[in-house]
């Protein structure tokens, strides 16, 4: 069983309320290869939902919504939450969608709000990777 962002999939989770549809991507879930899941929203956040990004303090990562309001914990626990299903699957694989504060891995917007971008995992990436899961995205994944 392979994990995918829940808006590859074309749910409509993303913190704008859109999706980010990949019509391959919903064809894996609808094959029943992929499970679709949103960290943010498993996490306890809203959709829609103010946007976050990742900002570093020392050796603290914090995730910081635009009104700068600190929403570590929601994605630390949508992080958990996402990490545990993994388990349970025994899912080897993840699509996860590039440059998100939960789903991207490698490349992850710097936290200044500006679309510029650093070197970075976003925290459900790296949980899932830490755990040795493979971790592919949209561009990605059939490499
Ligand atoms: Fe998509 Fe991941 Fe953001 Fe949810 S948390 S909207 S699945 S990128």
């Amino acid at each position: 069983m392979i994990i995918v962002s829940s808006c590859l999939a074309g749910i409509n989770c993303r913190y704008d309320g859109n999706n980010n549809l990949v019509p391959e991507i919903k064809e894996l879930v609808l094959a029943g290869k992929a499970i679709p899941l949103c960290p943010e929203e498993l996490g306890g956040l809203e959709t829609p939902r103010t946007s976050c990004e990742i900002v570093r303090k020392g050796n603290q990562i914090f995730v910081i919504s635009k009104e700068q309001l600190d929403c570590t914990a929601q994605f630390e626990l949508g992080a958990q939450k996402v990490a545990e299903i993994a388990k349970t699957l025994n899912c080897k694989q993840a699509i996860l969608k590039a440059n998100s504060p939960s789903c991207g891995y490698g490349i992850i917007y710097d936290g200044s709000f500006t679309g510029k971008k650093i070197e970075g995992n976003g925290l459900t990436a790296d949980k899932l990777a830490k755990q040795g899961v493979q971790i592919k995205n949209e561009i990605n994944y059939k490499e």
